[in-house]
Order: C-alpha cells, then structure tokens, then sequence
C-alpha cells in the first residue's frame, strides 16, 4: 500500500470519529440537562386530552410554533398538530395511536420545551434550517380518557390503515399525505415484559423499520428508516445497555407504519416497555427525548446516510419472557408429594377511573420449568416450601384497626387474610401486606395453578421466611420488599 493510502484512511478514520464525536456530545448534553425541558405537569402515564391542551395552547402564543387543529376524535376531541422549522424537508411525529400509550406524549411536550428555549442554539439552528418538525400528540384522545388501547369504536386505529373508518385514522394519513414527509415517527408503548431476546433484560425501548411489502424488501425508503434506528439504538445502549429490542417485521397490510413506509415516508416505530422500579416510565420518557431529539439532529445534518444497516439486523429480536417476580425451583407439595416448580408472577394493574389511578391485582402466569424466562425480581427458592396462608382468627371490625396489628409478626405466624365486618362499600385494594375478607367470605383451599392471586407463604425448615402477598414479597427477616397492595375480597 502506498503512503496516499494510508493517509486516506487515516482521514476517513477522523472524519468518521468526529461526526460521532460531536453527535456524542449533543447526545450527552441532551442526557444532562433534560430536567431543564421536562414539561412537569405531566408526569403520570395516565394522561388525558385535557391534561395536554394547556400546553398546546401555551405553545401556540410563540410565533415561531404553528398550532393547526387537523382534525378530531369520534367523541369530538381535538387532534392538534404542532409545527416548527423552516427547513424544506419535513419529519412527523405522532403519539399514543393506543389510549394507554403515553410516553412519548409526554416526551413530545419535552422536545417542544426544549425546542422553544433560548439553548443549544447552534444546534438547534442546524435542525430548524433544514427541517419542518410536525408533531401530533396524542392521536387517539378518546381511548386515553379510559387508558385503553382502542378508540371510542373499539377499534385498533394500527389496523385502520386501508378501511380508514376511523376519523382518528383518516387524520393520520391526511396530514402524511399532505406534509409527503421524508421520515414519520409512529411512537407507542408495549408490555413491560418484553426483553431483549436470550437476556434477562427488558427491552426497554424496541424498533422496527416495517416492512412494505411480503417480501419484506428493503428499498431507499425503508433503508434510511433502518438507517436512523441503528444510529439511536447506539444512544440507547449508553444508557441502557443492552435494553434494546428489533420487532418481528412481518408485513401487516392493515398497518400504518407499513402503509406509511409503503407511501414513501421512511417509517420509524418505536415502543417504550420496561425498565426495573421505573412504573410510571419517566426514565424511559427521557430515553425518548434524548434518542429522537438526537435523530432529528443527525437527520437535519444528514450523517444517518453512511451508517451499515447490516447493523439493524444485529440488534436483538424482541421477546416476551420477564415475569414481575420469579421464584426458582420451590418445593410445592401436592397430595402428600413434595415437587420441583418455578413460579412466574404478573401483576397486573387495574384502573380506578375516578382517581386516574391503578392497584395492583396479580396472578400466577406460569408455572413448570421456567428456566428460558426472567424476572425484574428473582428469588432462588430451592430451600422452601410453599406454605398456604391463614386466616387470622380475630374479625375486626374496621379496617383502621389493622394498624394495631403487628402485621409482619401475623405473616410470620402465616396469616395472609384479616376478616373485617365494616369494609366501606367502593373499597377495593389495602395498603397492609394481609388481605382483607368480608365476614362471609370463604378463602378457598389452596392450589397452585395459573390465573390464581398469588398469596403464600416460603417456609424452611419450619419457619415462615418470605410471605408473597399479592404477588409481591416480603422478606420476613427484614421486612424487605417493595410492597404495593394487597386486595379485599367481600
Ligand atoms: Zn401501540
């Protein structure tokens, strides 16, 4: 090889480093300073229209924001679409097309925040000149009112793509067809209990760049969407390594993000699921900030256009295999015989509409060799036994008698239910780790098997050591555990 050669290659090697170098410095600095741009008043997942219609407003005062209603939900609710930039090529972004998908609603109003401060200006410079940014927060208001996934026709609006029955939908596509926009952010959330496959890590943020046809051809279109992907699955990985999960991507003719790609706008999908002790997902939020935001940047300079998109397929394929709490190789005894069992436990969150709120009611997922899943929470569980929870034998008459109780002594001596005469009628959930039962209830014999609320107690060498309550577990040595609620059962 000649000296020229060498010198080439020596040139390209610092070209190559310094695009990353300066994208990693923006990505940083996004990381470090977001508490600065988060919009606080939305912190919760369940958000509702009216939560987000003071912001838009708000927004709307600045000149430089367009603010267009573009349409509106079958129960009359406004879909407003905010736009920013004077560059030529346009990107959108559109949120929460499911009801109970929030988080990238709220990491929209962040970028908002963060687009209208006096900061970064340079940078912010860079994306507005070459770029028109239209986001859509909130796509389907009407299902985020009750947090459910499909809109008020109890339809899925992702599979209203060709029908376009739904008003939601037919907004979608208009204002896709009308910006002819070169990239479309489709932002979701998906269960948390995906992980990346293989691994015992939750996939907390997961992509895809969906096919446009069966043969799942890669073309410009869908290339450059793959492109963008590979470049933020490289931020995510520094913040959360290896938390990062590729979806099937199988051709779903009703969709809109395979349409969307199909109609010439490189189509980006990312889900938000689950990241260890993060419930309300405000971690994952600032993922979204920090890797879209850093997108839009690279999109406006361009530097996605020399990365490998052999490297997309590297990312690991999404799997759904983590339990809330897994118990490894407990010994349960059925009929006089002692077994061999690992027991998944989901808890599953049931709304309470007139506080916005939840609690938790949980269930055994599965049971049996467990070994190819995963837990947020693991206990290695060889050394006990199962032992079903008793009914402690003093009623109570009301339930603010519990706190006289030495609740972790009764889980000790194996109590994992308190009757109570007085349970006021719309109650449904205690904050005590003991069931409450009403006076006539009858707590059926024990018999592990799924969908059954797991309650019992882990039992070895004759002493009661951790109690499961509600799916959740409690180290009766130290009363360690992160204990939410437990249920009353009338
Ligand atoms: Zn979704």
């Amino acid at each position: 090889m000649n000296k020229n050669y060498y010198l080439l290659i020596l040139l390209c090697i610092t070209t190559v480093c310094s695009v990353f170098g300066q994208q990693n410095d923006i990505t940083n600095k996004l990381f470090s300073t977001y508490e600065k741009y988060k919009e606080p008043s939305i912190d919760e997942r369940r958000i509702k229209h009216e939560d987000i219609q003071p912001l838009i407003t708000k927004i709307g005062e600045d000149p430089r924001f367009e603010v267009n209603k573009v349409g509106e939900s079958i129960e009359g609710r406004s879909l407003s679409l905010i736009s920013v930039g004077t560059g030529s090529t346009n990107v959108f972004l559109w949120s929460q097309m499911h009801g109970n998908e929030p988080t990238a609603t709220q990491a929209i109003f962040d970028i908002l925040h963060f687009l209208a401060s006096d900061d970064f200006k340079q940078e912010k410079e860079d994306i507005l000149k070459n770029l028109k940014l239209h986001f859509l927060p909130m796509l389907n208001p009407d299902g985020a009112q009750g947090y459910n996934r499909r809109n008020a026709l109890g339809i899925d609006i992702n599979r209203d793509a060709l029908m376009l029955q739904s008003p939601e939908g037919r907004t979608l596509k208009r204002v896709r067809d009308s910006l002819n926009a070169k990239f479309g952010f489709n932002l979701h959330d998906q269960s948390t209990y995906y992980n990346a496959e293989r691994t015992n890590k939750p996939a907390t943020i997961s992509y895809l760049a969906p096919a446009f046809n069966y043969e799942k051809d890669i073309n410009e279109v869908r290339g450059d969407a793959m492109r963008v992907i590979v470049f933020m699955n490289r931020i995510i990985q520094n913040y959360a390594p290896g938390q990062v999960g590729r979806y099937n991507d199988d051709f779903e003719p009703r969709a809109f993000g395979d349409n969307i790609q199909k109609w010439g706008t490189s189509a980006i999908l990312i889900e938000s699921g689950g990241y260890k002790d993060d419930v309300e997902k405000q971690f994952i939020r600032k993922l979204n900030y920090v890797s879209i935001l850093s997108a839009i940047y690279t999109i406006a300079k361009e530097n996605y256009k020399d990365i490998p998109i052999s490297e997309y397929e590297e990312i690991p394929q999404n799997d759904r295999k983590l339990f809330d709490l897994k118990l490894i190789g407990v010994t349960y005894n059925l009929l006089g015989k002692p077994y061999k069992l690992d027991v998944g436990i989901h808890r599953n969150e049931v709304d309470i509409p007139a506080k916005n709120s939840f609690y938790y009611s949980s269930r055994v997922a599965d049971q049996g060799d467990l070994s190819t899943f995963y837990g947020y929470e693991e206990l290695e569980a060889e050394d006990y036994t199962i032992t079903p929870g008793k009914v402690y034998p003093m009623t109570l008459k009301y339930i603010k008698e519990l706190s006289q109780l030495n609740i972790e002594e009764l889980l000790r001596l194996g109590y994992t239910y308190v009757r109570i005469e007085n349970i006021p009628e719309n109650q449904r959930f205690s904050n005590m780790p003991l069931h409450i039962i009403g006076p006539n209830y009858k707590v059926h014999t024990f018999n592990l098997q799924l969908g059954i609320n797991p309650t019992f107690l882990l039992e070895k060498e004759g002493k009661n050591e951790y109690a499961i309550v509600n799916g959740f577990l409690i180290d009766l040595n130290n009363g360690d555990g992160k204990f939410s609620n437990a249920l009353i059962f009338k």
